[in-house]
């Protein structure tokens, strides 16, 4: 059953949003909810099943599986809280969160802290212009990687690969151990954009080609991918004329990027940083918006995944602490509400310890006139905590009464009180 108030929501269950969870309750949030919209907890290291994670951070090599494991037991064990198969829709500045789910239907909810952990989205064939027919058969990595591992399906047999991105490289060596035939790994940058490690252990173990300064010019097919025109490329990205050459294949994956997924920070006024895609965050993962915090490839796309749960054990960290300080500050503020015949009272709230320093002053507009004795008076809904009295009310004409420093001790004891204003 959700409860309506969170100390802290988390957007996202892959690494970033597990640790956030996990050390957030650490910290002493009482309620900390993940809302994940697939099935289960663990995001993208659940389609990862080659090993190379946590070597940093357990100092042991585990396949992506096994590393989200560990966490989504400590997920469970201390008491997270989590909705599957939830949609977060939107984010409000001040921490309302609406989201959508097959089983529980709309959700709305509000927190004191919230940790983005969305991760990234692949770059696509149009984010990066590339021209040619629109045949079946063009696959972001990650696509990919997900028809393979996950759904039991090869997307192909002869396969070339745009980006020496660790996504490619890996899903490179995971096709060829399916018995496709990768026959070429294609990088526009003079450079390899991936780890070393995953050159060595998934191209050069397995002899696949990489050509670094070459890129896609042409995409060849009807119906199916048939070949790619591959091009060597100059400093200014532009084809050197006689290196053309066409590469037979029925499959071409893309490995060329990822962008933080970010239109959900954005609604909430979340700026963003124009070179990562992120968000600008502070030391503890904090954005501009207070009490919103980001972790993960959301906020820049990491190397490693030892830290990405790094940065989420941060983010959860400091959203705990921000919750707590929250509660406590509501704990020591008092609402003001409008009685019988007013309209509205300044201040809304009142800081409890204002009155160790001086008598506070509540103004207000009355709803309809009284003439003659009239009473203004300030309860916590059994005792009268001040009333005064003035000779008429009249909506055009501001009332005012003040909370005696005496009133202190009695003050101490609500959490709301009410004007009226009334006949005497
Ligand atoms: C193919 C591949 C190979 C890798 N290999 C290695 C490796 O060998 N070693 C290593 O250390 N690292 C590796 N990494 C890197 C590492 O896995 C990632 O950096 C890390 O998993 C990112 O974690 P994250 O929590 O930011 O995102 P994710 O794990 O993607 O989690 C984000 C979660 O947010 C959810 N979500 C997004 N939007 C919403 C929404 N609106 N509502 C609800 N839920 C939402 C998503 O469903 C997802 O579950 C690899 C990554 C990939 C993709």
């Amino acid at each position: 059953m959700l409860k309506q108030k969170y100390d802290v929501i988390v957007i996202g269950s892959g690494p970033a949003g597990l640790a956030a969870a996990v050390e957030a309750k650490k910290t002493g949030a009482e309620d900390v909810l993940i809302i994940e919209r697939d099935r289960e907890l663990g995001g993208i290291l659940l389609q990862c099943i080659h090993n190379g994670f946590g070597v940093e951070l357990l100092k042991e090599d585990l396949p992506g599986p096994a590393y989200a494991q560990r966490y989504i037991e400590e997920v469970h064990e201390s008491g997270v809280e989590t909705l599957l198969d939830a949609m977060v829709l939107d984010i409000s500045p001040s921490r309302h969160i609406y989201a959508i789910s097959e089983w529980s239907g709309f959700a709305e909810l509000d927190a004191r802290a919230i940790v983005l952990a969305m991760d990234c989205r692949e770059r696509t064939r149009a984010q990066i212009r590339l021209r040619g027919s629109r045949p079946a058969g063009v696959y972001t990595a990650g696509t990919a990687q997900r028809f393979t591992n996950i759904e039991g399906s090869l997307p192909g047999e002869r396969i070339v690969i745009l980006g020496s991105g660790d996504i490619g490289m890996i899903m490179a060596r995971r096709l060829t151990f399916e018995g496709a035939k990768v026959e070429r790994v294609l990088e526009i940058m003079p450079f390899l954009t991936g780890l070393t490690r995953n050159y060595v252990q998934c191209l050069l173990d397995f002899d696949i080609p990489l050509q670094l300064r070459h890129t896609v010019a042409r995409i060849i097919g009807n119906r199916r991918v048939e070949a790619v025109e591959a091009v060597q490329v100059d400093e200014k990205w532009q084809p050197v004329e006689g290196t053309r050459e066409i590469i037979p294949c029925d499959t071409l994956l893309l490995s060329v990027g990822l962008i933080p997924e970010n239109e959900l920070s954005k609604k909430a006024g979340v700026l963003l940083d124009p070179v990562t895609n992120g968000p600008f965050v502070d030391q503890g993962m904090q954005t501009n918006v207070p009490g919103i915090f980001a972790a993960g490839n959301v906020v820049h796309v990491y190397d490693l995944v030892d830290w990405v749960t790094e940065a989420g054990f941060v983010a959860g960290r400091a959203a705990a602490k921000y919750a707590i300080a929250q509660r406590k500050r509501v704990a020591r503020q008092v609402k003001l509400q409008a009685g019988a015949n007013v309209r509205y009272v300044v201040p809304h709230v009142m800081d409890k310890e204002a009155l160790a320093e001086s008598d506070q002053k509540l103004q207000m507009r009355v709803v309809s006139p009284i003439e003659g004795k009239v009473w203004v008076q300030v309860t916590d809904g059994e005792n009268q905590i001040v009333r005064k009295g003035q000779r008429y009310a009249r909506p055009g004409e501001m009332v005012t009464v003040k909370i005696p420093q005496k009133a202190y001790d009695e003050v101490q004891k609500t959490d709301r009180l009410t004007v009226n204003v009334v006949a005497r």
